[in-house]
């Protein structure tokens, strides 16, 4: 592994208080990035910024709600103001609600629409204003095979998660003249706390260890994600913008159903 690949670059990456997000940090901090932790929840984004200053790496946080485009302006002016410039931007932070398509909240697809996909908007058109002046960088959002094929009960995380898509193509096309590169990572079935949120105990196991669905058997790790992350928006990435590159250990390749149906 090239350990110092972000030597003296400075990353801004929304959802870094847990999950993928925290991971993609950690990552990014040991090969010499300086990072900015944006989250809604402060305190989760602090204590990670902590701990990767206790092991010697360097990060802050920011406490900002990606929705709101003015909390989204002063945590864009902060990162600017403490680096000068911006290298990076992982558009990371996300979440989800459940509920049957024919009864789905009006204010719930409003929430989901407003962070996943408003949100990553938002950061990326402020990270790239900056970037246009500074020379550039590179912007990675996240995803998920959910853009691809509908996972039940969850319209506005598939919908927010398969605009990101047509977010990634534009921003490709128009600002490339800018030395900005944007790619999308479609993460697969993650073991993080938004994962643990939705099932038991005894399912996440069997995600965890032999999950059928999956040709590798498994859930992937935060960390194999970050690994992706950081590989499209090192220099090791310089002619790939406008790319999908999907995490799954295999499960969108799969249609094989054969075990899903009735004995006999
Ligand atoms: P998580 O719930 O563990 O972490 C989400 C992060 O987003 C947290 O740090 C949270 O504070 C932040 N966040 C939420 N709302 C925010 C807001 N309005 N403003 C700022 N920050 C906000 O999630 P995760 O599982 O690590 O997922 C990270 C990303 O990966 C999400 O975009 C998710 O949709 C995507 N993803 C996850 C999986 C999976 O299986 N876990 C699969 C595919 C895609």
């Amino acid at each position: 592994m090239a350990a110092d690949r972000f030597k003296e670059k400075t990353v801004v990456l929304s959802g870094g208080g847990r999950g993928i997000g925290e991971a993609t940090a950690r990552r990014f901090a040991r090969e010499g990035a300086e990072v900015l932790l944006i989250a809604r929840t402060g305190s989760e984004i602090d204590a990670v910024a902590a701990d990767i200053g206790a092991g010697g790496g360097k990060a802050s946080a920011f406490a900002a709600d990606v929705s709101d485009p003015a909390a989204v302006d002063r945590a864009v002016e902060a990162a600017r103001d403490r680096f000068g410039r911006i290298d990076v931007l992982v558009n990371c932070a996300g979440i989800d609600h459940d509920s049957p398509f024919l009864s789905f909240p009006d204010d719930a697809w409003q929430r989901v629409i407003g962070v996943n996909l408003t949100g990553s908007f938002l950061m990326a058109q402020r990270v790239a204003r900056v970037m246009t002046e500074t020379g550039g960088g590179s912007i990675v959002h996240i995803s998920s095979i959910d853009a691809y094929g509908a996972d039940g009960n969850q319209v506005a995380y598939n919908a927010s998660k398969a605009g990101l898509l047509g977010l990634n193509r534009t921003m490709a096309t128009e600002l490339a003249s800018h030395g900005i590169r944007s790619n999308v990572v479609s993460p697969g079935y993650t073991a993080t706390p938004l994962t643990r949120q939705y099932v038991g105990d005894a399912m996440y196991e069997y995600m965890t260890k032999d999950f059928d669905r999956i040709p590798q058997r498994r859930m992937a790790t935060p960390e194999e994600i970050a690994a992706a992350i950081l590989f499209l928006a090192s220099d090791d990435a310089s002619a790939i913008t406008g790319s999908e590159l999907t995490v799954d250990g295999g499960t969108t390749a799969n249609l094989y159903i054969v075990e899903t149906l009735p004995a006999g």
